[in-house]
Order: structure tokens, then sequence, then C-alpha cells
């Protein structure tokens, strides 16, 4: 079964009928109004603090959900567009590669990051792959 996480709110849905026939990509988020849903093959719960960024095929950011100005001190404007990797000084792509690379998820992967104000932040990080044909993934990023 399907399940989809906003990567907004986060809140999570395995009920979308009414919607069948749309793309995942066209379904909102009933609870923010958030322009799309992700797509995991499993369920997933985020912790309270996670923060999600989700990235087209060139690891470029797409959006910054909720959390992500708290553990990084981005805002959305700062990310979208970027390169994650670059934008956040992740520690270590490679996990990306993979994800990207055999479509699998990757999860507590503890990495570093540099906050907006030059700090290093340790966090664990899930990535997940997009089930769409865009090739895209989704970050999932907690302090540790
Ligand atoms: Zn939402």
């Amino acid at each position: 079964m399907p399940y989809f996480i906003c990567p907004h709110c986060k809140r999570r849905s395995i009920d979308l009928d009414g919607y069948d026939g749309f793309s995942s990509q066209t379904v909102q988020c009933r609870e923010c109004g958030f322009g799309f849903l992700f797509e995991l093959l499993e369920d997933y719960y985020p912790a309270p603090e996670t923060g999600f960024v989700v990235c087209d095929r060139d690891k470029r950011v797409l959006a910054a959900g909720r959390g992500v100005f708290e553990l990084t001190g981005y805002r959305d404007a700062d990310l979208i567009g970027r390169e994650i990797v670059e934008a956040l000084s992740l520690s270590d792509p490679s996990p990306i590669e993979v994800v990207q690379e055999w479509g699998v998820r990757k999860l507590g992967q503890e990495l570093a990051i540099k906050t907006r104000a030059g700090r290093d932040k340790a966090v664990t990080v899930d990535f997940f792959p997009a089930y769409d044909d865009d090739g895209g993934l989704l970050l999932a990023l907690t302090p540790r």
C-alpha cells in the first residue's frame, strides 16, 4: 500500500480515495494545502522536530517544510533552486547517489550540515527516492 506524506506539515495519509486517476504530484495536502504529497513505499513516522526537503533529479531544492528553518536557519526562499549538498554543506553526499541510482531508501545516516550561521550541526538524515518518473528525492533531517 502506498503511503503519502506532506513535505510541508508532515501529515501522513494512506486514504487517497477520491483522487484515483490523478498523479501523486497533483494531490494537495488536505491539512495545509501544500501542492503535492511525496509517496513512500512503506509507512514512516517522522520525529516532531524532523524537517523535510524535497529535491528534483538534479538535487536542487523544490520545497522545504516546517522544521527546516529551525534546523538550518534557512527559509524556503533561501534554499529553493539550490543544490542540496552545497546549500547545507552536507558532510557526505554519497547516500544521495545510492538513492538515485538504485531507488532505495537510506535511513538513519549520521551526517553533519552547516547552518546559515556557519555552525556545524549533527543530524540524522533519512533519504527517500521519488517513485514517479521525475527521479527526485526527499530528505528528512532530524537533529541528534
Ligand atoms: Zn501539509
